[in-house]
């Protein structure tokens, strides 16, 4: 019997021990478990309210935002919004600025103030598919793929209306340009090559965006001539439809730099070509830029 009752004893200070113990162990473990399962609950059960709450949170720097007041005078400063329409353009707000224009951007601004970068060459010159005053597959008959396309079409909208034109010289690499500005030079001193020849880098036909464009017979090609033919006539009035705009227009020579070049085009995408036409300014104009002084 005393065996038994020793072991009843020794049974129930183990017993006694291993709930000790078991207390000072447990508490963190069940407190951590308990936190686990917790932060468990806690994870998939708010996922619903943390969206809520994020709704909840969402809204409330919505709502806070307005009544940051600090904020507020600042950004309504910026009523600078009343320098735009003085400086007159309706266009002003959402015009690029072209001095940071890229040079491959279809809406660059080339000329006597504004360059390429140095020997600057776009990457997509294609052949345009349409009649040129020569045969040759050869430079100044490439332009840049979306204005050849928009050319294509031009060329092809035009013969409906019975019109017959011809490329004359599109893309011209610096290098060209270099030799043919050199050689007016020559001819004419530089003072009056510069009323009709572009500075090498600052010739918009580098941009292959531009087209010097005549009738199918090629008379009065890029000459004052071509003036009051039928195909300039009918490029005057149609240009636009295509994306693209006469560059040098008529009474605009203190603005673009140039004398009044009916048969050169350049191509800027049908929205500015629509907007430019219609309101009848230039593409200095339509970028609120300081005009282009000779
Ligand atoms: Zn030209």
């Amino acid at each position: 019997m005393s065996k038994k009752f020793k072991i009843i004893i020794l049974l129930i200070v183990v017993i006694a021990v291993g709930w000790g113990i078991g207390k000072y162990t447990s508490p963190s473990a069940s407190e951590s478990n308990g936190s686990n399962i917790n932060v468990g609950d806690n994870l998939q059960g708010e996922p619903g309210n943390t969206g809520e709450s994020d709704g909840g949170g969402i809204t409330d720097p919505a709502v806070a935002d307005p009544s940051d007041p600090s904020d507020t005078p600042d950004s309504s400063n910026p009523s600078e919004p009343s320098n735009p329409p003085e400086s007159g353009g309706d266009n002003a707000g959402s015009v690029p600025d072209p001095i940071s224009a890229e040079p491959d951007s279809i809406t660059v601004m080339v000329n006597k103030q504004y360059g390429l970068p140095d020997n600057y060459k776009p990457t997509d010159l294609v052949y345009p598919d349409v009649r040129f005053t020569f045969k040759e597959k050869i430079e100044k008959r490439m332009m840049r793929s979306e204005a050849a396309k928009a050319l294509e079409k031009m060329f092809a909208g035009a013969e409906e209306d019975g019109i017959y034109l011809a490329g004359v010289s599109a893309y011209r690499s610096q290098a060209t340009q270099t030799t043919l500005y050199n050689r007016y030079v020559e001819r004419d001193g530089e003072e009056k090559a510069r009323t009709y020849s572009a500075v090498p880098g600052y010739s918009e036909h580098q941009t292959g965006l531009a087209i010097d464009v005549s009738g199918s017979d090629g008379k009065c090609a890029a000459e004052s001539c071509f003036g009051g033919t039928k195909e300039a006539e009918w490029l005057a009035k149609h240009v636009g439809e295509y994306g693209f705009i006469i560059r040098y227009p008529e009474g605009k020579q203190d603005i673009t730099g140039y004398k009044y070049e009916p048969w050169h085009i350049r191509y800027v995408g049908k929205d500015i070509a629509t907007y430019i036409n219609e309101k009848d300014i230039t593409l200095e104009e339509y970028y609120d830029a300081i005009p282009v002084s000779k």
